[in-house]
């Protein structure tokens, strides 16, 4: 006998559903599409779906409820969707009561970032850690904090909008009204507009000959010129890189966590954009300066990092408990398992 619960990953253009055990063992998992439709025909789909995942698995066990998690800003008492960019037509309706009233379990909602976190936590880098946060790079930066295992809401479930934390006073509009926010210059959609506008100033040729051969010209593509040599490209991942240093040493200064784990597509580049957030975290950062974990690959007599300026000149690392800063493991399926963890704690 093995109690479940089911986790659904509802985006903009794909629905995703599984059924989880309690320890964590997949027992199904479903995709759909949801390009086209609204959140009626989507609901349908979705609680026809969990409806079958359970009529099958309750043979085994007992099915303990459903985690949804939703791109947006999400009322959690009422249940609603108040704001989200990705799914249109979705903004107040009442998703929560739609789904109860379908499917009559008990249905919990969550932002999408913050069940990632909650996937990492229970079975992926940060298993076993109760103080950490979690960083999501995709079309923008999604973020969540754990604290004493469970996720930190603030006042009205805002905590944790580390996408738009400003890196550049004067930089470039960002949708939520504000300028230079760090997912303007770290996220998949920020390496394709920062390389547009290199082909566009006429300062990156290589560029420009790559970009009019590839219909599809993404942030993968541009990531693969990088690591073929095209300097072009490493620049905007040194940039990447950069910006989501500054934002990280703020972070661990502001939190002082156990661990940051840093999760979405973009991290297939971490080689192109690592090195400059780690050498950024160590310069503007005292609290990664005194505890930073040693890397075992480093030869300090050959390391232009000995040449020390900013934080770790003058702070020394002498904590027994590191800072550790790392990669998602679960990749694109952690919000269906964070989402699944839900109903069961
Ligand atoms: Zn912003």
């Amino acid at each position: 006998m093995s109690d479940f619960s089911i986790g659904v990953d509802l985006g903009g253009t794909n629905l995703r559903i599984a059924a989880v055990d309690t320890e964590g063992k997949l027992l199904e998992k479903v995709g759909l599409s949801t390009k086209a439709s609204g959140p009626d025909h989507v609901i349908d789909e979705m609680c026809e779906a969990i409806h079958r995942l359970t009529s099958q698995y309750r043979v085994n066990g007992q099915f303990l409820g459903a985690g949804i998690g939703i791109p947006g800003i999400i009322d959690l008492e009422a249940g609603v969707v108040r704001r989200s960019a990705n799914l249109k037509g979705w903004e107040e309706y009442p998703v929560r009561r739609e789904i109860e009233k379908r499917l009559g379990a008990r249905i919990f909602l969550e932002n999408d970032g913050k069940v990632a976190a909650l996937g990492e936590k229970w079975l992926g880098a940060a298993r076993g850690i109760d103080d950490m946060a979690m960083i999501t790079l995709g079309t923008g930066i999604g973020g969540a904090i754990i604290l004493n295992g469970k996720i930190f809401y603030g006042m009205n479930g805002m905590a944790g909008e580390f996408g738009h934390v400003t890196i550049e006073p004067n930089g470039v509009p960002c949708g939520c009204g504000n300028h230079g926010c760090a997912e303007r210059y770290a996220s998949a959609t920020a390496v394709v507009r920062m390389a547009r506008e290199a082909i566009e100033s006429g300062q990156a040729p290589a560029l420009a000959r790559a970009a009019s051969s590839d219909p599809e010209f993404s942030a993968k593509s541009i990531y693969n010129l990088a690591i073929q040599g095209n300097e072009d490209a490493q620049r905007i991942f040194h940039r990447f890189g950069v910006t989501l240093g500054i934002l990280m040493a703020g972070l661990i200064n502001v939190l002082n966590l156990d661990m940051f784990v840093i999760g979405g597509g973009v991290i297939s580049a971490w080689d192109a954009f690592a090195p400059p957030m780690f050498a950024e975290m160590r310069e503007r950062s005292l609290v990664y300066a005194a505890t930073a974990p040693d890397d075992p690959k480093r030869d300090p007599k050959n390391d232009p990092r000995e040449k020390k300026e900013g934080a770790s000149a003058w702070m020394p690392n002498y904590t027994r408990k590191k800072t550790i800063v790392t990669r998602a493991l679960l990749g694109s399926d952690a919000g269906l398992y964070g989402a699944a963890r839900i109903p069961v704690s």
